[in-house]
């Protein structure tokens, strides 16, 4: 029986990819690909040649069977996604649970994760944490979705598009008020790392000063509310941040 390799890949620096990975990448029979083009590409980079097939989130749940068919044949395949850890924010999932339930060999090859590279340099609490995805597309779900951030009273990650990000950060100064801290990752590992720590109002402020600072792969992180400090409810909040403008 073949065994269904789960392989992290770089989320920007291509140093950053392990012997394990590249030794893995070559070895198998393999390489299930989010985009067979973008990973032919880091292939080439690192000179291995593999075959690849396209699993996406749109084919996976039928590709899943024919999977786990190739590992009971004996083959071994990698899952890779274009960058970071194949699964989070990216696809996998119905692969990966159907060989868990069927008792496939299903074992990882760590690696780059974003959300973790991020919270790691963040500064915030990282005793306990939840990663929470990709921020909502709707205004209003977006403003809740903070709210219960904030309330769950740990650190949250999440992913952020990069033509979403001043909605949201609008969205996150109305939902928590212009002084609730965050902080902001892009562009981990590259060339233009940058993180800000500070309130929503400022890193509104400084986003609206350097706009190509909007641009690029970001992760924003909340910390959550203390208990003791913090017995202002979010409702509350919301109405103070409404206020504030027009108070003297
Ligand atoms: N599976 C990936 C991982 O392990 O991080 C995440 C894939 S998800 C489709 C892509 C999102 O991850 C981006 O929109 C961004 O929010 C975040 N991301 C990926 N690479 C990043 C980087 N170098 N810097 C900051 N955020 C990044």
């Amino acid at each position: 029986i073949g065994t269904l390799y789960v392989v992290a890949t770089p989320i920007g620096n291509l140093a950053d990819i392990s012997e394990r990975a590249l030794t893995t990448l070559a070895e198998v029979d393999l390489i299930a690909a989010e985009d067979t083009r973008h990973t032919g590409k880091l292939l080439s980079h690192f000179n291995i040649k593999a075959k690849t097939f396209a699993l996406h989130d749109h084919n996976e749940k039928q590709k899943a069977q024919q999977i786990l068919d190739w590992l009971n044949e004996g083959l071994n395949i990698a899952l890779v996604s274009d960058a970071g850890t194949p699964l989070i924010s990216d696809p996998g999932y119905a692969v990966v649970n159907l060989c868990r339930n069927e008792g496939a060999d299903v074992t990882p090859v760590p690696g780059a994760c974003a959300a973790i590279t991020a919270l790691c340099c963040s500064g915030l609490p990282t005793d306990r944490f939840q990663f929470i995805g990709f921020t909502p597309a709707k205004s209003q779900a977006r403003q809740q979705f903070f709210v219960d951030a904030f309330e769950s009273g740990i650190t949250s990650i999440m992913y952020e598009s990069t033509h979403r990000i001043m909605a949201s950060l609008e969205d996150m100064q109305t939902a928590l008020g212009a002084e609730q801290h965050v902080v902001f990752a892009k562009e981990l590992t590259k060339t233009y790392e940058t993180f800000f720590s500070g309130s929503v109002g400022e890193l509104i402020e400084y986003l609206n000063n350097e706009p190509e600072k909007q641009r690029g792969e970001l992760v924003l992180m909340l910390p959550g509310k203390a208990k003791q400090q913090d017995e202002i409810p979010a409702d509350a909040r919301k109405m103070l941040s409404l206020l504030e403008p027009e108070m003297p």
